[in-house]
This record gives structure tokens, sequence and C-alpha cells, in this order.
């Protein structure tokens, strides 16, 4: 599997990576794998994560030959364009929780010769494309878009299948709270959803394996 562009330094200084995907589909994994070969690399890194994202305390995000990169947590995108001015690579996680002016801020910080690498949810849990995602795949020069296993036929999965019928679009989960699902599992959990609601009750949510 092609995971990272390859590039030329000399030729090209700054472009902007992203990576996304559903939930569980590895794109912090595949984020921290690509900042542990800059880290070896002796480049300069910083790691922004969105304020909203609660679920982890300011956690050491990576670990190598002792080289520990933290990670900084920030209210808006125009805090980055202060605290990147030192880094060669600029890792953001969770990008799809950040407003539209992360656009502006990556193309300034890629002008500037910076590596930009964002990891983020690219759907919500109804399958509509999250927040500013649209936006960042299209002004990436690069994008990769990681896969998650469904977890009722077990195919490859792109969606964030939300148990139970709470509406707010913000909702840190772990994994009782979603699931990765194909689009056919995902559809099938949809309409199930749509008529319990009708029904005024919750059913048990049966997926056929005929496909
Ligand atoms: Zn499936």
């Amino acid at each position: 599997m092609f995971l990272e562009p390859s590039y030329q330094r000399h030729n090209s200084k700054g472009w902007i990576e992203v990576i996304c995907g559903c939930m569980f589909s590895g794109k912090t994994e595949e984020l921290i794998r690509r900042v542990n070969r800059a880290v070896i690399a002796k480049q300069r890194i910083v790691i922004f994560k969105p304020s909203v994202d609660v679920r982890y305390d300011d956690v050491k995000v990576v670990s190598h030959n002792r080289n520990m990169v933290n990670s900084v947590v920030v209210q808006k995108p125009q805090d980055m364009l202060l605290l990147a001015n030192d880094a060669d690579v600029i890792a953001i996680d969770e990008a799809q929780f950040f407003d539209e002016s992360l656009v502006e801020v990556c193309t300034a910080l890629a002008y500037r010769g910076k590596r930009i690498i964002l990891s983020g949810l690219d759907m919500d849990f109804e399958g509509t494309p999250f927040g500013i995602m649209p936006q960042l795949i299209c002004i990436a020069e690069f994008v990769t878009k990681v896969q998650a296993i469904c977890v009722c036929c077990g195919g490859a999965a792109s969606f964030s299948f939300r148990l139970g019928n709470l509406k707010q679009q913000i909702l840190l989960g772990e994994k009782d709270t979603y699931e990765p699902r194909c689009r056919t599992c995902f559809n099938t959990g949809m309409k199930e959803k749509q008529d319990s609601k009708k029904n005024g009750k919750f059913r048990k949510i049966e997926v056929s394996n005929d496909f």
C-alpha cells in the first residue's frame, strides 16, 4: 500500500498532505509514522491538536530513540502561525474540528516552506463531508484515504456509524459509541435507525451477509 508521498526537497519546499478516513482507520497512527520518520531525520516538528479533542491528556505523541514530541493544543488555527515558526514539519491531528481558517493557515505555512501533515475524519456520523476536510483535501498535494474494517461484514470500512440516536455532530466517543462500517452496512444501520424512530422504539440491528 502506498502511504507516503515521495518528494524532492530541493525542488519543492513546502507542501500539504492529508490523511483521512473513518474512525478506527488508523489515521493518527499514520500521522505518527510520518512524524517518527521526520524525527529520525532530525527535522524540527510540532504537532497540533484542537482544544475540542479532550479524550486524551496532552500526551507525548512520539517516542523514538528518546525523541519525544509533545502535541500542542490550540484554540484556533491562527495560533499555529506563530507556534510553528521554527518547525520544518507541522502535524495536525483531528483537523476536522478546526474552523475554515485552517485552509488559509496551512496554505500560508506551506508557502513558508513547511511540510504540513493533516489527519482527520472525512465524514461525520451521517456520512456527509466533515467541516473543512473537503477544502483541505482540495488544497493538498497528497491525499491518503485509509480504511478500517467493517464490524458487520469484515469489508473495507469508510463510514463511522454511531450507535444510538444522538444528533450532535461533535461527539467524541470510544468503541462503544461508534463503529466502522462499509457503505452497505452503514446504510442498513441508518435505515434501521429510521425505522426504529417511526416505530418509536429501538430495534436490534441485524445485518445481512448476502453481499
Ligand atoms: Zn460491512
